[in-house]
């Protein structure tokens, strides 16, 4: 039998599109056929990662469909990162369902021996297994996450809470985690009926016809979750991560996704010139932006924490406004503080060894390759499974502290975490006993990531067993 072929379709943001082309590379290396499909505005996010596992010898390709038009969307918008109004959303899945007949007639076309599909494609799944070609899915999440999620949703354990500071104790997981009624999803406690809510159905649903989910995700981060996934949620599934650790070179590591907004060896030469643990990192992932009145709080909890910042500034509106930044502030900070308005070399930064807390939106990729670099973090997240990722880090592996967002919201940060907060979160990542006692943590989990990924690690046996089961089918 000749390689495997297998198709990767991840949906159009960052926070997919990256670790997908991750996970391709990485079954390229074993020898597989990875084909990635995207848009052509999208092209260029994996244009680079192609070329070069090509260039080492292995076998990668595109495949470009193109994105269809929809009333109310703009005309070049084809990645969710675009989307300044979460208003739109509907109109972008809806543009993404009709990708399904250019779909059809490449897997006909093609046939692959499987595609790995992202969950917010379900109608592909069904699709492929109509034309008999084996799917996986994608989440982008981990394995507590999708333990939490699921829980939540069978349970619905806020049943009755009325206000939003109401707490209950989610059942059925190996820890006691507790959450407020205003972190939970407004789609999911009032069970609207949205497209979007629809399509999270639909996904979950989609799930069970598949042959199972990949993860990423390395085994010895979340045990006990990997095993309630599979053992008592019964899910199949493949944990194949941290993917990011595929990324091996400088420029591997520092151009991921868009270009950067800094030249990676001026922010290099910065990092290079502070000593080892004493930068925090700042960064809210592709998606999230803030308002000028939740920057200003930022900005005058970094300006009073004393610490060294690096800081990715994303505002709502117009970025060119900056009426969130205190008089001053830029002069006084100089030295101390970088700010990078646009996009930042984000693993090349964390694998820095100046940098020595990450403020993060604890989106899974963003606190994955915080674990994988061994940096320990301040927790903010705001909506898709952030919340959940946050108990992780802050609860079970005790590897971060919460700066205190308490509400569910798409996108934009309501503005709510106070200065003082920002502060005190901010200065406790790097200083003092506790903050010590983290980073020996974060230091082991770092190890672990590396192993888990290297030749006889849970997560390279893992692909090797997914790889060989793929092949079984196609023989
Ligand atoms: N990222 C980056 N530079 C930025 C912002 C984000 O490289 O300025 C990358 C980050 O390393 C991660 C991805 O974009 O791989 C964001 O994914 P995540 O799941 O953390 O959050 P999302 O963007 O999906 O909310």
């Amino acid at each position: 039998m000749g390689a495997l072929e297998i198709f990767f379709f991840p949906v159009m943001a960052h926070g997919h599109m990256i670790p997908v082309l991750d996970m391709a590379k990485l079954f390229a290396f074993r020898g597989v056929h990875s084909t990635i499909i995207t848009t052509p505005l999208n092209a260029h996010a994996f244009a680079k990662g192609v070329e070069k596992t090509n260039d080492l010898g292995f076998h990668m390709s595109l495949e470009i469909l193109e994105f269809p038009k929809v009333e109310g969307l703009p005309e070049d918008c084809e990645n969710a990162d675009q989307i300044a109004d979460s208003a739109l959303l509907p109109a972008f899945f809806a543009a993404t369902r009709m990708l399904r007949d250019q779909l059809e007639q490449l897997l006909q076309e093609r046939r692959p021996n499987c595609l790995v599909c992202d969950m917010f494609f379900p109608w592909a799944v069904d699709l492929a297994a109509g034309l008999n070609i084996p799917t996986l899915v994608f989440h982008g999440s981990g394995f507590f996450a999708s333990c939490a999620g699921e829980q939540m949703r069978l349970q619905r354990p806020y049943k009755g809470l009325k206000n939003d500071s109401d707490e209950f104790v989610l059942p059925n997981l190996p820890h006691k985690v507790k959450f407020c009624l205003s972190q939970i999803p407004l789609h999911e406690r009032t069970e609207e009926n949205s497209v979007f809510a629809k399509t999270l159905i639909e996904a979950k649903e989609s799930e069970l016809r598949s042959l199972g989910v990949v993860v990423n995700s390395f085994y010895e981060l979340e045990p006990d979750y990997a095993d309630h996934y599979r053992n008592v949620l019964k899910r199949k599934a493949w944990h194949i991560g941290p993917v990011s650790l595929c990324n091996r070179s400088f420029e591997e590591k520092a151009q991921r996704g868009k270009r950067a907004a800094i030249s990676e060896d001026e922010c290099l030469k910065w990092l290079d010139s502070k000593s080892v643990n004493s930068v925090v990192y700042v960064c809210f992932g592709s998606i999230s932006k803030f308002p000028s009145k939740q920057l200003h709080e930022i900005a005058v909890g970094l300006e009073a924490s004393e610490q060294q910042f690096i800081w990715v500034v994303r505002r709502t509106g117009d970025e060119e406004i900056e009426d969130w930044m205190p008089e001053g502030f830029e002069e006084r900070t100089k030295g101390r503080g970088l700010m990078i308005r646009g996009w930042a070399p984000q693993v090349m930064i964390l694998d820095h060894e100046a940098v020595g807390g990450f403020v993060t939106h604890c989106g899974w990729n963003s606190t994955l390759e915080g674990i994988a670099a061994g940096v320990p973090m301040v927790t903010w997240p705001s909506f898709a499974e952030q919340f959940y990722n946050e108990k992780l880090i802050t609860d079970v592996l005790r590897i971060g502290v919460a700066v205190g967002a308490k509400e569910w919201v798409v996108g934009t940060g309501g503005g709510n975490v106070k200065r003082d907060a920002v502060e005190k979160a901010v200065r406790s990542i790097i200083v003092g006993e506790e903050a010590e006692e983290r980073r020996n943590k974060c230091k082991g989990l770092k190890e672990m990531a590396r192993k888990a990924i290297e030749e006889g690690g849970s997560s390279h046996s893992d692909l090797s067993a997914l790889i060989q089961e793929l092949s079984s089918y196609s023989s």
